[in-house]
């Protein structure tokens, strides 16, 4: 049986067009369907345009929205392909992993780097991967990038350039294009635990912070005062912060005791946090801090965002954070 194919549209530089305000989003599914049939196989493909922003313009709403479409046509379709500009793409790919738990059909995030109306670009390729990957029938959020799939909840834009912009951080890729074809490796594919059900509600007072040689604790007050109810900091190496000239985690300690949740990762790219090596990191802990492990940065905040639009019980937070909820993280046992 043919299978049928969803793409739906955010827009991003894949649908983008040269304006004299710059390149900015404006061909509608309609403009690229002919190409997206080239690539199609034997797939059939029905187009739907969502939004037309340059993915700098997304914003947590959309994110909802985006899982409230999916959610309502799931049944309809056997993949869907999410096109989207892939500055935020690894953002929207973490939260909707978190949003759309159990989903029974593949849904892939894809975008490009250059036009569709450019006739060198990565676009074709990339939506070929997608559509593809959509159609192959294993359920989840993916994002599919040069040739490679990876778990969305994975996935991080690493180059700005180049073709090959995406990684599949601390966790491998779960499928390749070769001149064998796709490869899928399935075992890699976290397997549904129970029932669709949509979550997209996420809470907007989540911020996220990078640490740096000089920062000041007073920081920490503003966060409250302004109302914050999350924390995500990108703290050094395994997950290191100061405590000697600026005591930050003292700070971090009230701002904690006041109710606040307090998330630390690291701004390696790669590997993770360990929080109990040091003493810049015990200290953090003894605190009260959450510790993101090997999570990506986008993961570690839209999951904070995600877990803090579910529930405001601080046990139940710290239980969510202990646990991986669709492999976006690896818990030392
Ligand atoms: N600025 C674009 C966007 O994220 C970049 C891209 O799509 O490659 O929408």
């Amino acid at each position: 049986m043919t299978k049928k194919i969803l793409i739906i549209n955010t827009g991003g530089t894949l649908s983008s067009v040269m304006e004299d305000s710059g390149l900015c989003p404006g061909l509608k599914t309609e403009d690229i369907a002919k190409e997206l049939r080239m690539v199609s196989g034997d797939t059939d493909l029905e187009m739907m345009d969502l939004f037309s922003l340059d993915s700098a313009n997304i914003f947590p709403e959309d994110w909802a929205k985006i899982a409230a479409t999916i959610a309502n046509v799931r049944d309809d379709y056997s993949g869907i392909v999410l096109i989207h500009g892939t500055d935020t793409m690894a953002y929207t790919a973490s939260m909707l992993s978190f949003m759309l738990p159990n989903i029974n059909i593949p849904v892939v995030l894809t975008g490009s780097q250059l036009s569709m109306a450019n006739p060198v670009a990565d676009a074709m390729e990339n939506c070929r991967c997608a559509i593809h990957m959509a159609s192959a029938g294993y359920p989840g959020i993916f994002l599919a990038f040069n040739r490679k799939v990876m778990l969305g909840c994975r996935a991080s834009k690493t180059r700005s350039l180049s073709f090959d912009a995406f990684d599949s951080i601390n966790y491998p890729y779960v499928a390749r294009i070769s001149s064998l074809g796709m490869k899928v490796q399935k075992d890699l594919i976290p397997g549904r635990r129970g029932t669709f059900h949509l979550c997209n509600q996420y809470s907007d007072k989540v911020f996220m912070l990078k640490m740096f040689p000089g920062i000041h604790r007073s920081v920490l007050k503003s966060l409250q005062e302004m109302g914050y109810k999350g924390l995500y900091i990108e703290a050094y190496g395994m997950g290191g912060m100061p405590f000697l000239k600026h005591d930050f985690i003292a700070e971090l300690g009230k701002l904690i005791e006041g109710g606040m949740t307090v998330l630390v990762g690291t701004q390696c790219k790669y590997d993770g946090s360990s929080l109990r090596i040091y003493e810049t990191g015990r200290r953090a802990l003894a605190s009260g801090v959450l510790e993101a492990y090997d999570m990506t940065s986008e993961a570690a905040l839209t999951k904070l965002m995600w877990v803090l639009g579910r529930t405001s019980d601080q046990r139940e937070i710290r239980d969510y954070f202990s646990v991986s909820l669709c492999n976006e993280v690896s818990i030392p046992e």
